[in-house]
């Protein structure tokens, strides 16, 4: 219910800064066009934690629904990266093999889980380090990583990362805020789809976060 109220005032103000941002394309007022821009970005944020938290409670009420329909997974993942290149300056985004994939899946919830698995990327690990994203197919799977050069996990936290509500907490992660429903959410979407989801990581080497699709080429 929280969630939902939430949601009526972030929706009317969402779109009071799309007009504001549409009146002020070609301004000269660099100022407030960047300020526009920022607000928009932090009504987006604020937008998906609310859907996350939506969908958390949809999944324990077992409502969560798929829609499921034929898309292009690497076009997809070309928007997403393209969108947070725009928003994101602090890290090197790089996308490879993600040619045409046709799939047959939610395709909002399937975007939910690759910009939760970027967003993580860029949220642990430093700025200037590189975060590469690739697809590579197989005759029946699509298997998508995000690989970041941050903080790495401990074994320990390696397995419950995927757990509702679970947070590592130590000293690189106390002043990075967040609720560790991101990958919780991701690991059911992905099952979901019978698909598989798993992270390679040593602390301080980086972490390769994985997951995979049925797909038929
Ligand atoms: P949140 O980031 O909001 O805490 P998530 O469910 O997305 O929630 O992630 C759960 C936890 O897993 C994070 O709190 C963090 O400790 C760890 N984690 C997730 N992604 C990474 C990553 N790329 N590198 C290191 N730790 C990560």
């Amino acid at each position: 219910m929280v969630s939902h109220e939430l949601k009526t005032p972030l929706t009317s103000l969402s779109a009071i800064i799309q007009v504001s941002n549409a009146k002020l394309k070609g301004s000269e007022d660099q100022f407030l066009a960047s300020a526009m821009e920022k607000a928009n970005l932090q009504v987006k944020r604020m937008s998906n934690m609310i859907n996350g938290f939506l969908n958390v409670s949809r999944l324990e009420s077992a409502k969560l629904q798929l829609d499921k329909q034929e898309f292009d997974l690497g076009a997809l993942m070309e928007n997403i990266v393209a969108e947070t290149t725009l928003t994101v300056s602090t890290h090197n985004l790089t996308l490879k093999g993600c040619a045409q994939v046709m799939i047959y899946a939610d395709q909002d919830k399937i975007s939910s889980v690759i910009t939760n698995l970027i967003g993580n990327a860029i949220k642990y690990s430093p700025k200037g380090t590189m975060v590469q994203i690739a697809c590579e197919t197989t005759a029946n799977k699509v298997q998508v990583s995000v690989r970041d050069e941050g903080i790495g996990l401990k074994p320990q936290d390696k397995e419950k990362v995927f757990d509702r509500y679970y947070r590592v907490e130590n000293s690189h992660t106390q002043h990075i805020s967040g609720f560790g429903i991101g990958l919780y959410l991701s690991a059911e979407i992905i099952r979901r789809h019978e698909g598989e989801i798993w992270v390679e990581s040593e602390p301080g080497a980086g972490s390769t976060f994985y997951f995979s699709l049925p797909y038929n080429s």
